[in-house]
């Protein structure tokens, strides 16, 4: 089985989106193909020499191994932890950096790990032709548009397009860091693309968060922003990241 770099395979909360609160087995790869300001993934383009591996759920009794990681031992791992821990995950979280960088090892891994919990993709959403051969395995998307405004990226529109497009044949959802610096047009250029797909596709409006859990979005702010999208879609939410102000991984 094809192997692939790991930064860490853990039990925890999930601090965003619409599954926020629900416990998941986290699956990190490493490494990504943007560079986002508000990144607050530690060395997120460099591969880590070791990979971190929890040994029960939730625990923090991590051991290492080394990068990259073969398929067997990653699948086993968590297989192992189903069969054990039956009743704990609701899905298993594949995260990055951005993993669909690893779509051939994840052509392999994906449907293993399918069989085992439903899988919830995190994406920044700009690699549709990776995730075309991945989508069958893939339960939940939960993809990026990123605003130049707040991630300082240059404008990737077309890619979420076509990213959304794919998506949009499993339960998808958008997500839309902002801050202070977002504009109104960002959010409403955002808003057709996701009515053209879909008006019911939820999208989340998530304030950047430091780490002691304060935003960087004034309340005010939040609520206009929130109305705009409210104008094109059915279902728009802010949540910020919660396992910051949890003390979650
Ligand atoms: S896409 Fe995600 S992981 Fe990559 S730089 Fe941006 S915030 Fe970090």
């Amino acid at each position: 089985m094809a192997q692939a770099p790991v930064t860490e395979c853990f039990s925890s909360i999930q601090g965003e989106g619409i599954l926020v609160g629900l416990r998941q087995i986290f699956l990190r790869l490493a490494g990504c193909n943007l560079d986002c300001s508000y990144c607050d993934t530690a060395g997120v383009h460099e591969v880590p020499e070791l990979c971190q591996l929890e040994m029960t759920p939730g625990r923090r009794d991590f051991v290492t191994l080394t990068n990259p990681v073969q398929g067997e031992q990653v699948i086993s791992h968590i297989r192992r932890w189903a069969e054990a821990w039956p009743a704990i995950h609701h899905s298993i979280s594949v995260t990055g950096g951005e993993p669909l960088l690893h779509g051939k090892a994840l052509l392999e891994w994906l449907p293993e790990l399918h069989e085992i919990l439903p899988v919830h993709l995190e994406t920044n959403g700009t690699l549709p032709e990776a995730l075309a051969p991945l989508i069958d395995y893939v339960d939940y998307v939960a993809m990026d548009f990123k605003l130049p405004s707040a991630s300082g990226v240059n404008p990737v529109w077309e890619k979420h397009e076509a990213f959304l497009a794919l998506a949009a044949r499993k339960q998808a959802y958008v997500k839309l860091v902002v801050d202070d610096s977002t504009q109104n047009w960002e959010i409403e250029r955002s808003c057709s693309m996701i009515a053209a797909v879909d008006r019911n596709i939820p999208l989340i409006l998530q304030p950047v968060t430091r780490a002691d859990g304060t935003v960087s979005l004034s309340p005010l702010r939040t609520l206009e922003l929130q109305e705009f999208a409210d104008a094109k879609l059915r279902e728009v939410r802010v949540i910020p990241q919660t396992h910051k102000f949890m003390g979650q991984l």
